[in-house]
């Protein structure tokens, strides 16, 4: 962790930032893409239901892997790399994979910046890297409503930006 809502609801925000104030035209990043890259916000901590699955379901005993394969630049450079692959022939999909990537990327971010740490360098280094700002500055409430106050900032920009209450 960060929680599951911190990792989607940031990357939604950036992406959303980003294609509010640098994409020139917006139609080259559409919503549902950036609902994607909130989803590939949540997918390294996949690795947590499959050890749930892996024990529960189909009885195999094996040691907690959380953030080991999947918090990884080796993980990340998998979607990068079907991005490249496809960008000369099927812009969509390489567009698509250039989300994931980022999604994927900016969870791995969150997770060096706010808690214990990653190893990015795994399985070719252990050595694991983080700034650990939750534990280091023993805030729990305030790290608690972290989320909070970023989806409150977010739509005060929405708002300002879009006259989004004008849809509600
Ligand atoms: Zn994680």
């Amino acid at each position: 962790m960060p929680q599951a809502v911190v990792h989607v609801l940031f990357t939604i925000i950036v992406l959303d930032l980003f294609r509010d104030h640098f994409l020139k035209n917006k139609k080259r990043l559409p919503l549902h893409y950036v609902f994607i890259g909130g989803i590939a916000g949540l997918l390294p901590d996949i690795d947590i239901p499959l050890f749930w699955l892996l024990n529960n379901f189909l009885s195999l005993n094996v040691t907690w892997f959380h953030r080991i394969f999947t918090h990884t630049f080796f993980f990340v450079l998998i979607f990068l790399f079907i991005s490249l692959i496809y960008f000369d022939f099927n812009r969509k999909v390489s567009k698509l994979f250039a989300i994931i990537t980022f999604g994927v990327a900016f969870h791995i971010f969150l997770d060096w910046l706010l808690v214990g740490g990653v190893a990015p360098l795994y399985p070719f280094s252990d050595r694991v890297y983080g700034l650990n700002l939750i534990g280091r500055l023993n805030l729990p409430l305030a790290i608690e409503g972290l989320e909070a106050i970023v989806l409150l900032w977010w739509l005060w920009h929405e708002e300002k930006t879009h006259k989004i209450s004008d849809f509600i």
